[in-house]
C-alpha cells in the first residue's frame, strides 16, 4: 500500500554557491570538481567573492563549499601560497571571514567543507545557520581508494560531533559508486542512530552519482530512476519523520520521489553554478513549483523551522533569521 503523503509542503531554498577552492587532500573517481592540476586550481578571491555575494538577488543561503583539508592536497604549496597572500593562515580562517562578510550582506551561511574536528566546527558554528557532510556511504569502495577523508569513522565521528555542539546538520547518501543495496540501508540506519542520539539532522540528500569527463569513473552508469525511487522510500521508511529527506531536482525528476516520502528540493541558485554539477542547470522557481504540483512549494532558510524554534543558533545570525523567518518558521512571503 502506498504510504500517505503528510508532508504539507515540498521546500526549498534559495542560494548563491560559493566553491571556495578546489583544492583538495582527496582524489574520489567520481569527482568532477576538485584540481588535478595547478593549471585548474583555484582559491576564491575576496574580490570574486563579493562579485557573487552582490548578485544574490532574493536568495537567503551562502552556500560554501571547498575540496578537503587542502593544506594536505598533493597541490598545497599553490592553496598555502594563495591563503597566504590573501592574508590567512587556513582554509578555516579565511572562510569563518567569508561567512562574516556573508553575514553582513544578508545572507546565511552553509558551510560543508568536508571532514572537520570538533574545534573546527565550534568555530564556524558561530558564523553558520547549519552546516553539513555527506556520508556518501559507509562502505569501503574502490572510488575511495585514494580518498583519505573517505573512512567512514571520521565522517561519522564529524556528524557525532556536529551533533555534540546542536548543529543543525545536511547529510546524505551517493548513489551508484559502487555501494551494494545493502549498504544504503546500513548508511540510512548510521544517520538515523546519530540522529536518535543527538536530533540535529535536519536533511538527509539522496544524491545520484553523475559521470564526470576526464574521471577514472567517467563511463560508469549513473543509478536507474527505480534504484533512486528504491532509496527514497527506505530513506523514508528508516529515518524519522522529522527527518527531510531531500533530491536534488537538476539531477532527477522529483515528483515520483516526493510521492514515497521525498520532500525538500535543496539549494537552488538563480546566480550561480552547482559547481559540483556544472552540467546541470537547477530549474527556476516557477519550474520547481509546476514540477511539485499539486504539493504547495515553500521556500525556507538553510536552517529549518524546527531548528529556529529551538532558538540555539548564535547570535552573529540571529538578525537575519528574525528578518527572514515568518510564524511557521519559513522565509516570510513578502521579502524584507
Ligand atoms: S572529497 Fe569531494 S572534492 Fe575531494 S575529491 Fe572527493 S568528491 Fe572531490
Amino acid at each position: 500500500m502506498k504510504k500517505e503523503m503528510k508532508n504539507k509542503y515540498i521546500t526549498f531554498s534559495k542560494n548563491i554557491f560559493i566553491p571556495v577552492t578546489n583544492v583538495c587532500r582527496n582524489a574520489c573517481d567520481y569527482c568532477g570538481f576538485r584540481a588535478r592540476s595547478l593549471e585548474d586550481a583555484y582559491l576564491i578571491s575576496m574580490k570574486e567573492f563579493l562579485v557573487l555575494v552582490k548578485t544574490k538577488g532574493a536568495a537567503t543561503e551562502a552556500l560554501f563549499t571547498a575540496g578537503e583539508k587542502p593544506e594536505l592536497a598533493k597541490l598545497s604549496s599553490f592553496f598555502k601560497k594563495k591563503i597566504l597572500d590573501s592574508g590567512y593562515l587556513s582554509l578555516l580562517e579565511y572562510t569563518k571571514e567569508l561567512c562574516k562578510l556573508a553575514i553582513k550582506h544578508g545572507l546565511l551561511p552553509h558551510c560543508n567543507l568536508g571532514v572537520l574536528n570538533k574545534e573546527e566546527l565550534k568555530e564556524l558554528r558561530e558564523v553558520n545557520a547549519s552546516m553539513g557532510l555527506m556520508l556518501e556511504t559507509i562502505a569501503e569502495l574502490e572510488a575511495h581508494k585514494k580518498s583519505p577523508g573517505k573512512i567512514t569513522e571520521e565522517r561519522l565521528k564529524m556528524i557525532a560531533e556536529a551533533g555534540e555542539l546542536e548543529i543543525p546538520f545536511t547529510t546524505g547518501l551517493l548513489i551508484g559508486i559502487g555501494e551494494k543495496p545493502q549498504d544504503r540501508i546500513r548508511s540510512l540506519e548510521a544517520i538515523k542512530s546519530l540522529h536518535n542520539k543527538y536530533g540535529h539532522i535536519q536533511e538527509v540528500i539522496i544524491q545520484p552519482f553523475i559521470p564526470k569527463p576526464f574521471t577514472p569513473m567517467w563511463n560508469k552508469k549513473p543509478p536507474s530512476f527505480e534504484e533512486l525511487k528504491e532509496v527514497v522510500r527506505a530513506a523514508r521508511e528508516i529515518l524519522p519523520e522529522e527527518v527531510a529527506i531531500q533530491v536534488p531536482p537538476n539531477l532527477t525528476s522529483p515528483k515520483a520521489l516526493i510521492e514515497l516520502g521525498a520532500s525538500d528540493l535543496g539549494g537552488i541558485s538563480e546566480k550561480t553554478l552547482d559547481y559540483i554539477n556544472p552540467e546541470s542547470p537547477w530549474p527556476k522557481e516557477e519550474e520547481l513549483r509546476k514540477m511539485v504540483a499539486p504539493y504547495e512549494l515553500r521556500e525556507r532558510l538553510p536552517i529549518y523551522p524546527r531548528y529556529i524554534e529551538k532558538g540555539g543558533y548564535s547570535e552573529e545570525i540571529r538578525p537575519l533569521i528574525e528578518r527572514y523567518v515568518d510564524e511557521e518558521g519559513f522565509r516570510r512571503r513578502e521579502y524584507k
